[in-house]
């Protein structure tokens, strides 16, 4: 557990902060390439909020061997991977820069963005193939402290994600003492499952269709859960079928070909284009 400090850069910064939407399906990480006393996540924080000295850029969170900077929020997009205004790594990642000042602990920052990433990993159902490297979108050799221990760094994210995936699942959630507006930590106080897998079945279960993570679905699902409204019951879906636009029909999903890309990523099927065998693929992971 780090702490994470939210300041965010102001709505009208737009070469820092330019508001666009985005649904997270990336992370990608960076090192700070500032090794000058100091040089931590604060510090970037005042950087970014000071305009970042004229340059059209930004990112989510700065990591250093104490604590956590959140610059931008997590569904809107920043400008730090270099693939250009519509590149992926721009409009789909979640940027993290590590910090390297030399009066830091560079381990203790890795291992703090190891947690960091554990975490959104979890909490926006991120595979691990889509953690990636700056240079991974533009080739940039960034980040420069990583990139010759990649697998490893990878590894551990790993390594914690099991770790993770053993937590118990309560089926009878109790009532709790939380009375704040998140709907994992509402989740983590009743000891239930709070990742976006577990999150998307009970909004199914609560009747609430095409659950993305958005802010507004986490407050609806958060009223609903505690309220006790009855959970409807859960569809199975047509199980006989071998069709994935049957299949999908039958449970109540959007099965245009647009949605089963999006779909296919999240099940990690990647250059999804609908062949037979993919969809076959899609429908196993779904089932
Ligand atoms: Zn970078």
């Amino acid at each position: 557990m780090v702490k994470i400090i939210k300041k965010f850069i102001p709505k009208g910064q737009t070469n820092q902060r330019p508001g666009s939407y985005m649904d997270p399906e990336y992370i990608t990480v960076h090192n700070t390439a500032n090794t000058n006393k100091g040089a931590n996540a604060e510090m970037h924080s005042r950087y970014l909020l000071n305009g970042a000295g004229g340059r059209v850029v930004g990112w989510h969170f700065t990591v250093d061997d104490s604590e956590i900077y959140q610059h931008l929020p997590l569904d809107e997009h920043g400008w730090h991977a270099g693939d250009g205004g519509n590149g992926t790594g721009n409009r789909k990642s979640i940027g993290i820069e590590i910090c390297e000042n030399s009066d830091g602990d560079f381990g203790k920052a890795v291992s703090n963005a190891v947690w960091l990433i554990q975490k959104l990993m979890k909490d926006h159902n991120i595979g691990i193939n889509h953690v990636v490297t700056h240079k991974h979108w533009s080739g940039k050799h960034c980040p420069r402290r990583l990139l010759d221990q990649w697998h490893g760094f990878k590894k551990r994210l790993e390594n914690s994600k099991k770790a993770n995936s053993k937590k118990k699942t309560s089926k009878n959630p109790q009532t709790s003492a939380y009375t704040g507006s998140s709907i994992v930590d509402y989740l983590n106080s009743i000891n239930v499952d709070s990742s976006f897998n577990n999150r998307k079945k009970l909004a199914k279960q609560y009747g609430i269709s095409n659950y993305k993570g958005t802010a507004k679905q986490n407050l609806e699902l958060l009223n609903k859960m505690r309220k006790g409204t009855k959970p409807k019951s859960v569809k199975k879906g047509n199980m006989k079928t071998t069709s994935i636009v049957d299949y999908l029909k039958s449970i109540g999903v959007d099965s245009s070909f647009s949605n089963r890309k999006k779909l296919a990523a999240k099940h990690g099927i990647k250059n999804y284009r609908g062949t037979a065998s993919q969809n076959t693929q899609l429908l196993n992971k779904m089932r």
